[in-house]
């Protein structure tokens, strides 16, 4: 089994997502809330947190419950505040992989520019089309549509196999069908990030785009569809053994508790 797999199946498993789920109950102030054990402020939202080892998690010692479900051993912190942590020691020894799906405008980039770090790779088709084309963000010419779906295809391939020194990937998609992100998120040794907004908050938030207010017509029918299309995770009492995850314990908002 790859390095990578070994760990992914470590942050999937139940032992490790309870006891981050009962450290983040254990360790939350009454009144204040969930306190980052790295900047002390506030962790507004259960995606936020992340589990970091102190003593580093690798093949070798993830098997040792006095390491790797230590609560002695785990730190809760900020996304951008794990990042930090990682650069001054320069431990980011695993490239973590995370999936940022929802509806279109519920604030997925923002969501990844808030979390990552210097050396993180992204990957969002819009950015792509700007890339090759240099046109405002909202023009993109279904020309150059199979050029766009190779290069997709070639960093997917370098997100899957860990190539180059990059230390964490961000792919950003809608993803609304159930099976297919699962299947990706398998494929890459990935976890998912699901960034929750109603239909109501998405049509809102698009009236209010001035960027966007010539092209309205079509963004309205790019939610309604991601709407359409939308299967969430089931809860896990029908759902078990294949979800995936190779992060230190980011959580999906909607995640059930367990
Ligand atoms: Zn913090
Ligand atoms: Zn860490």
């Amino acid at each position: 089994m790859s390095k990578v797999q070994t760990l992914a199946d470590f942050y999937k498993s139940h032992e490790w997502r309870s006891i981050r789920q009962s450290l983040m109950i254990q360790r939350s102030h009454p009144a204040k809330g969930l306190l980052c054990e790295h900047c002390k402020e506030v962790i507004l939202k259960d995606i936020d947190c992340i589990a970091h080892h102190i003593k580093e998690l690798t093949p070798s010692n993830v098997h040792d419950a006095t390491i790797a479900l230590n609560p002695g051993n785990i730190l809760l912190v900020h996304h951008r505040c794990h990042n930090a942590i990682h650069e001054r020691f320069g431990t980011a020894s695993v490239q973590k992989v995370y999936i940022v799906y929802g509806p279109p405008l519920s604030g997925k980039t923002t969501y990844v520019r808030a979390s990552k770090g210097r050396k993180d790779l992204v990957l969002d088709l819009d950015e792509l089309y700007r890339a090759i084309t240099l046109l405002p963000p909202y023009d993109k010419p279904t020309e150059l549509a199979l050029n766009i779906f190779q290069l997709r295809v070639v960093l997917l391939d370098q997100i899957k196999t860990r190539t180059g020194k990059w230390s964490q990937a961000w792919i950003i998609g809608g993803y609304p069908n159930f099976v297919e992100r699962e299947r990706l998120a398998q494929q890459l040794g990935a976890e998912l990030i699901y960034i929750e907004a109603t239909k109501d908050e998405c049509v809102r938030r698009l009236l209010e785009d001035k960027d966007k207010q010539y092209v309205q017509q079509d963004w309205l029918n790019y939610i309604h569809d991601w709407f359409l299309k939308f299967t969430p995770t089931p809860p896990r009492s029908e759902f078990q053994g294949t979800e995936s995850g190779t992060g230190e314990g980011t959580s999906n908002a909607r995640r059930p508790k367990n």
